[in-house]
């Protein structure tokens, strides 16, 4: 654990200890609020650098305990129906979501949400799933962690998400040579990569407990795009689901989700597509009046108590008491 983790896990300890989250819960009240996970990992399997994208299953199962013992979970869909609506959003709600399509959302996630009977959204990249497409930032964690240069893993994740999208495929390869691992010779895949399979997904769906939206094709970054690609990203991947399940799929989930990740043009596209709404990756609660293309998200927590610290709003009122402090000192 790095030093930043630890101070940070301690925070979160000690927010939930002193009754911080108690006493935001009651401040926040009525807010609900969407959860991002990414793969499962068994408790037994280290993962290779980007641990955290992939929760240990016991952790997930402590936190869905936690969450159906002291808050209503409820499908996206039905927080984006009554935020479309204009109806009042349900009190003390939080949606669960998973990004990508691995094949741990089956077989680690899947029995645990149906152990709590808990609703999910899982946003598939359909040719991760097709397996016609490794995704790039797999590659470049297997080539990374396989080089000495396993600590520039992180920088050099930044540089390629910055870059024009339609170069990355060849960046990727480039570095997969010179650091001379690739993923694809990797026979078994480690299991922290394996997708989804189209059957996985159908089963899912057809229990009523797990809905399916849309990742894009091959998990390019879409503000970082041509207009065309990012509309063939986007048609492809509406195609390939409603295709494979027989349902329209109205919920989409930006790559990477930061703000210039996306641009009012990709959620025109979106619309026009058929698409109706879209979460990003920027932290916040929903709240009546947010827009359906700019849906707000809490990244995946790692324990209890920062689930606790992030569902309550003690992370928010901590953020805001911070800010007034801060304002009214330079007054
Ligand atoms: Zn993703």
């Amino acid at each position: 654990m790095s030093r930043f983790s630890s101070i940070y896990h301690q925070t979160v300890q000690f927010m939930a200890q002193k009754g911080l989250a108690r006493v935001a819960r009651g401040l926040q009240e009525g807010q609900p609020c969407i959860l991002t996970f990414h793969g499962l990992r068994e408790d037994s399997d280290p993962g290779l650098i980007d641990a955290e994208l992939h929760t240990p299953v016991s952790v997930f199962r402590d936190i869905c305990r936690h969450l159906s013992s002291r808050y209503r979970v409820c499908s996206l869909s039905a927080l984006v129906d009554a935020l479309q609506r204009r109806l009042p959003l349900p009190d003390g709600t939080v949606a669960i979501t998973f990004d990508d399509g691995y094949a741990s959302n089956y077989s680690l996630a899947y029995p645990i949400l149906q152990e709590f009977n808990l609703p999910a959204t899982l946003f598939v990249t359909s040719g991760f799933v097709d397996r016609t497409q490794s995704l790039w930032f797999h590659r470049m964690e297997y080539a990374y962690a396989h080089s000495p240069l396993r600590a520039e893993y992180a920088k050099a994740a930044a540089h390629l998400k910055a870059l024009p999208q339609e170069n990355l495929e060849e960046e990727t390869a480039g570095l997969e040579s010179k650091l001379g691992a690739k993923l694809r010779e990797c026979d078994p895949t480690p299991a922290i990569f394996e997708p989804l399979t189209w059957n996985q997904i159908r089963e899912m769906q057809a229990s009523g407990l797990v809905e399916m939206g849309g990742h894009t094709q091959t998990h390019l970054i879409l503000g970082r795009c041509g207009r065309e690609t990012a509309r063939r990203e986007i048609q492809q991947s509406f195609e390939r689901l409603a295709v494979e399940t027989g349902v329209k799929p109205r919920l989409f989930a930006y790559p990477n989700g930061q703000p210039g990740d996306y641009t009012a043009e990709t959620a025109e596209l979106l619309a026009e597509t058929g698409f109706t709404s879209a979460v990003t990756m920027s932290p916040g609660f929903v709240q009546p009046g947010t827009s359906l293309f700019e849906i707000p998200r809490y990244g995946a927590p790692m324990s209890v108590a920062e689930t606790e610290a992030t569902v309550s709003g003690a992370f928010e009122t901590l953020k805001a008491w911070r800010l007034a402090t801060r304002e009214a000192l330079a007054a």
